[in-house]
């Protein structure tokens, strides 16, 4: 199966504008080339009629869109978030959590699951990304202060045995046992990441 995108004006590591074209075949990038392809096209030719021709964007950071969010607790809002960025030019994501009860978000893992089998349509799901909560009080942005917690192991032990799919998690650093769970993470290949934080 190939596809070849014509016309384009190309998004490219060296330059943004040059009118180019797109071969993908059996779902991947097989060639990317400036000018117009010579001789005749085989498959599917989309004219691009000098739109820009761009990589998916892969957005790391994200709580929702088409009005659904994360948080929402259902599998519909997930995949209404999913397609709704899909059709905007996200081709994958990382659904985010917000600070929250700890019921809440082992939910949120389950939720994660099955909206992950059931999402054919929309952009893909990568894994979860934790904002906290594990921030700093005077730091703490839209997160509900009632739920920051401190970063100690019987806390965090519970949230990576509840979910194999945390990929991402956001931490203040300077809260005391931050560094250990940073640690922890990393060898467990998780990125830990630094967000409403006092660190200076
Ligand atoms: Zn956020």
């Amino acid at each position: 199966m190939r596809t070849t995108l014509i016309n384009g004006r190309l998004i490219l590591p060296g330059g943004i504008g040059e009118t180019g074209y797109v071969v993908i075949e059996d779902g991947k990038i097989a060639a990317v080339e400036k000018g117009e392809p010579a001789g005749p096209l085989s498959g599917e030719v989309i004219d691009a009629h000098s739109l820009y021709i761009s990589p998916g964007f892969i957005d790391l950071h994200t709580h929702g869109a088409g009005g659904a969010d994360f948080m929402d607790g259902t599998v519909e809002a997930y995949l209404t978030v999913a397609e709704t960025h899909a059709r905007y030019g996200t081709t994958a994501l990382l659904p985010t959590t917000l600070t929250c009860p700890d019921e809440e978000l082992f939910h949120m893992f389950d939720v994660y699951t099955e909206a992950k089998a059931r999402n054919t349509k929309g952009a893909h799901f990568l894994g979860i990304h934790l904002e906290g909560p594990y921030f700093a009080y005077s730091q703490r942005g839209a997160q509900d202060p009632a739920n920051l917690k401190q970063p100690v192991p019987e806390h965090y032990m519970k949230i990576l045995e509840a979910s194999g799919d945390i990929v991402r998690w956001s931490i203040a650093p300077e809260l005391p046992g931050a560094l250990e769970l940073g640690r922890l993470l990393k060898s467990r290949h998780i990125l830990p990441s630094v967000g409403h934080t006092d660190a200076v």
